[in-house]
C-alpha cells in the first residue's frame, strides 16, 4: 500500500500493454481521475509495440479513458540502459526509471497530481524496484506517488484478459527479454523431457 489517501486526484498512470491495464484500472478509478500514458521505447521491434499499444488503445476507448502516448524512440531505451545488457537487475531499473520518468514529464506538462504504474500487478516484475522507479520519478517531478502492489490481482487480470481475446506477450518487451524467454522456455521443454523420460525409465520392469 501507497498511503496515497488523496481523493479524487488527477493520476498519470504508466501502463505497458492492455492486460496488465485492467485490475490497476479499476482500483485507481474508484478514487480518482486517470489519464494513462503509454512510454515504452524498451518494446521491440516497432511491430510489437504497435500491437501492444493498439490493444491497451482499444481497450481505454472502450472505457473512455484518455491515452497519451510518448512518441516511440528505442534510442532512449538503449542508451538509459548502456552497459547493462548483462546484468538484467539493473537493465531493469533503468528501463523502469525511464519509463517512469516520460510518464512523469507528461503528468507535470498536464498539471496532474500523481503518478502509478501497472508494472505494479505483473508477478514477473522486481516490486521493490518498480515502486523505488516510481517513487523517484514522482518526487523528481514534484508529483505523489498514488500506486499500489496490485500482484494479488494478477490472476483476475489474466482471468479477464483472456476473456476479452486481448493479445497477450509472452515476453517482457525488450530485445534482450524476448530472447531470455525463449531461453527459459527451452530449459523448462527439456526439464519436461528429462523428467518424462526419468518416469518412463523408472516404470521399466527391473532387469536382473
Ligand atoms: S526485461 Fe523488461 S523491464 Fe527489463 S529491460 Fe527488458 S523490457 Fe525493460
Amino acid at each position: 500500500m501507497t498511503g496515497y489517501n488523496e481523493r479524487m486526484s488527477t493520476v498519470a498512470l504508466h501502463a505497458c500493454c492492455g492486460p496488465c491495464l485492467i485490475e490497476p484500472l479499476d482500483a485507481l478509478l474508484s478514487a480518482h481521475d486517470v489519464t494513462i500514458v503509454y512510454a515504452n521505447p524498451n518494446i521491440h521491434p516497432l511491430s510489437e509495440y504497435r500491437r501492444r499499444r493498439d490493444v491497451l488503445l482499444e481497450y481505454a476507448a472502450g472505457r473512455g479513458i484518455e491515452v497519451v502516448e510518448v512518441p516511440y524512440d528505442p534510442a532512449m531505451w538503449l542508451e538509459a540502459t548502456a552497459g547493462l545488457w548483462s546484468d538484467p537487475p539493473r537493465r531493469c531499473r533503468a528501463c523502469f526509471d525511464l519509463r517512469l520518468k516520460l510518464t512523469a514529464d507528461v503528468a507535470k506538462a498536464r498539471g496532474l497530481r500523481a503518478l502509478a504504474t501497472t508494472l505494479t500487478v505483473s508477478p514477473y516484475q522486481d516490486p521493490d524496484a518498480v515502486r523505488e522507479a516510481a517513487q523517484s520519478a514522482a518526487a523528481a517531478a514534484g508529483l505523489a506517488y498514488a500506486g499500489e502492489d496490485y500482484r494479488d490481482r494478477y490472476p483476475q487480470a489474466t482471468r479477464r484478459s483472456r476473456e476479452l481475446g486481448m493479445y497477450r506477450q509472452n515476453y517482457c518487451g525488450c530485445l534482450l527479454s524476448e530472447i531470455e524467454a525463449e531461453r527459459d522456455r527451452g530449459r523448462r521443454r527439456q526439464e519436461r523431457r528429462a523428467r518424462r523420460g526419468h518416469e518412463r525409465s523408472s516404470s521399466l520392469p527391473g532387469q536382473v
